[in-house]
């Protein structure tokens, strides 16, 4: 079946919402997601937005750049940067009037907490930027935008899984998708197409991410000659729940919550003296780790002590209830007399699929962007966030870059005539699907998930040699081979599961291999990607973007310059 629509959006996460909104506004919107709409990962946002509002103590938009360049270790692209603190108090007054309701101060102003690396004065001491609702702002943002869109007649697609992009003569014309609930095969086609998939984290055995964090949009782009750039920078988050990995958000150390070891000693002070604590994620998690190998872990084991017992019930209840709920329901302990025991989990992906600030894919190192094909959110790589992003700094730019996305692909449709009426683009799709089903193979496509995970965590994690990447990249290498022997059981047609899981699976080990790659490439340590072997930065030979392109025999590895600006690097210490 064909369905048309002008603009066609992958993703209901707060990057395809919002560009959704802006979009409907004068054109016939349509949203795929692969979960129903509202169950997208960014309802599980815990902390909140920044912007610098300076409701509850002086702050500034260019406090806000220097701290966001500072904290991607020098990478981000600063004309990118700039755009999105100068446009983040207008991002949050307009959730506002949308109907966000916002944690509010004593006189009525929008709430402010602090978070990891936000700091006033260029780096003097911790300030308060990050706006929220309790610590569930993600979900209330999402439910507002879903609100939104639904008012707007955006027609929504829920659990239809895109298997393929369509080009119709280099040009971006629409997407195959597998609807789970019957599954058929449709050709969703549209003048324009955002991806605003999210992020990756499935790929490691420990991570916050929700299960549908998978990624396979990105090795999907890259099949089709796509760059993706600087996938070396996976972000770990210095507190997830121990052994679990469920996020404990940074707002409980915002909130005053404090890192201790086996001692009980506040060792946050010794690799961060003059913000401690609410030091950036990478030095965190860092430090957390080297207290671990150090023999300080909890009774010598892999996590430390979050210890919230001073904060008080009542702050803990208004505040970070649904944090210490985590704690409750899966470790039975009560964080107001007890410490949460914490190490970190894989969050975030600081790469993606290069765009410029309006959303446009990047087709290579120079100004060129593939037609008709966009991207946003997690997926993308603006590049805002560099080698390490702060904390509440990835709401922000879902809001901003979503609505700058909507604004241009609204803007472009107009002259844009409707395309490909000659060729049927499921059919290579169904295709593949039967190669799968028909297959007898004894590989299971569990077994080799788990692998993969184990293999990235301990060999493309926090710390990183050239040896272990190396013995990473001939793993998923043997893993690659075992996938073209899995064999899907289930042979049904109504929520298949075991099949898309299957084909998932096969994108997420491409994108392992582009990831051990990049960081196998990048001969220097930077925000998140720290080498043991060249524990330095080297600004000489890389400041700059990794690009990574499909080529036979592996990912061909080139690279681009960085945007500097106002701030030129230095030395980065908290
Ligand atoms: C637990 C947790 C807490 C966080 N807290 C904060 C915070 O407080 N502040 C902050 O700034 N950031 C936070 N982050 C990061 C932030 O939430 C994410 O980066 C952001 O939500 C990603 O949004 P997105 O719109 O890019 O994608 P997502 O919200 O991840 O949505 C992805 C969408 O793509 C769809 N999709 C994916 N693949 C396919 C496919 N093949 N076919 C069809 N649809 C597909 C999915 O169905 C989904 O709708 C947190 C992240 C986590 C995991």
């Amino acid at each position: 079946m064909v369905l048309d629509h002008e603009i066609l959006i992958v993703g209901a996460g707060l990057a395809g919402l919002r560009a959704a909104v802006e979009a409907s506004e004068t054109a016939d919107v349509a949203v795929v997601s692969k979960v129903l709409p509202t169950r997208s990962h960014s309802g599980a946002a815990q902390g909140g937005i920044t912007a610098a509002l300076g409701n509850e103590e002086e702050d500034q938009w260019e406090w806000h750049f220097f701290d966001t360049v500072k904290g991607g270790d020098y990478l981000g692209d600063q004309d990118v940067i700039e755009i999105m603190v100068k446009d983040a108090p207008r991002a949050i007054y307009e959730l506002e009037h949308m109907g966000v309701p916002f944690s509010r101060t004593r006189d009525g102003r929008i709430a402010q907490r602090n978070f990891g690396g936000h700091t006033k004065g260029y780096g003097r001491e911790p300030v308060k930027r990050a706006c929220y609702v309790a610590d569930h702002t993600g979900r209330v943002v999402l439910d507002t935008l879903y609100d939104q869109a639904i008012g707007r007649h955006v027609r929504f697609y829920g659990e239809c899984y895109v298997l393929s992009l369509v080009f119709d003569d280099g040009r971006c014309c629409g997407v195959v998708t597998y609807d789970l609930a019957t599954g058929g095969l449709h050709f969703l086609r549209a003048k324009v197409v955002l991806l605003a998939t999210g992020g990756c984290g499935k790929i490691y055995r420990t991570t916050s991410n929700g299960f549908s964090t998978t990624g396979e949009i990105l090795n999907l782009t890259f099949k089709e000659g796509i760059p993706l750039q600087d996938m070396e920078f996976i972000q770990f988050h210095p507190t997830g729940l121990f052994p679990l990995g469920i996020l404990v958000s940074e707002a409980a150390r915002g909130e005053g919550g404090i890192l201790r070891n086996d001692a009980g000693e506040p060792f946050m002070e010794r690799y961060a003296p003059s913000i401690k604590d609410l030091a950036a994620r990478d030095v965190v998690s860092r430090a957390i780790l080297t207290e671990v190998r150090a023999g300080r872990g909890i009774g010598g084991k892999g996590y430390v002590h979050l210890d919230l017992t001073h904060l008080g019930e009542r702050k803990i209840t208004e505040k970070l209830w649904e944090i210490t709920s985590f704690a409750r329901i899966y470790l039975g302990l009560d964080a107001v007399s007890q410490p949460i025991p914490v190490a970190p989990t894989c969050h975030y992906l600081m790469g993606g699929i290069p765009t410029d600030g309006d959303g446009r894919v990047r087709a290579d190192q120079t100004a060129r962007t593939v037609p008709g094909l966009y991207a946003a959110g997690e997926c993308a790589c603006v590049s805002i966030h560099g080698a390490n992003r702060l904390g509440c700094n990835s709401l922000l730019d879902l809001l901003v870059f979503g609505r700058r996305s909507g604004k241009a692909m609204k803007d472009e449709v107009a002259g844009v005539k409707t395309l490909l009426t000659g060729r049927d683009p499921t059919k290579p799709v169904r295709e593949r699907l039967a190669a799968l089903t028909d297959r007898e193979g004894p590989e299971k496509a569990h077994a080799i998930r788990l692998e993969m995970q184990i293999v990235m965590t301990d060999y493309g994690s926090v710390f990183r040699t050239e040896g272990a990447l190396r013995q990473g990249i001939d793993a998923i290498l043997a893993l690659k081979e075992r996938f073209s022997r899995v064999m899907v059981t289930n042979r049904g047609t109504s929520f298949n599961y075991d099949l898309m899981e299957t084909v998932e699976l096969g994108h997420q080990l491409d994108l392992c291999e582009v990831i051990l790659v990049s960081a196998l490439n990048r001969r220097e340590s930077r925000g998140a990607h720290f080498r043991e072997d060249l524990p330095q930065r080297d600004d000489q030979n890389y400041l700059r973007h990794t690009l990574a392109f499909c080529a036979t025999g592996g990912p061909r590895i080139a690279y681009k310059p960085v945007v500097l600006g106002r701030f030129q690097p230095a030395v980065r210490a908290y």
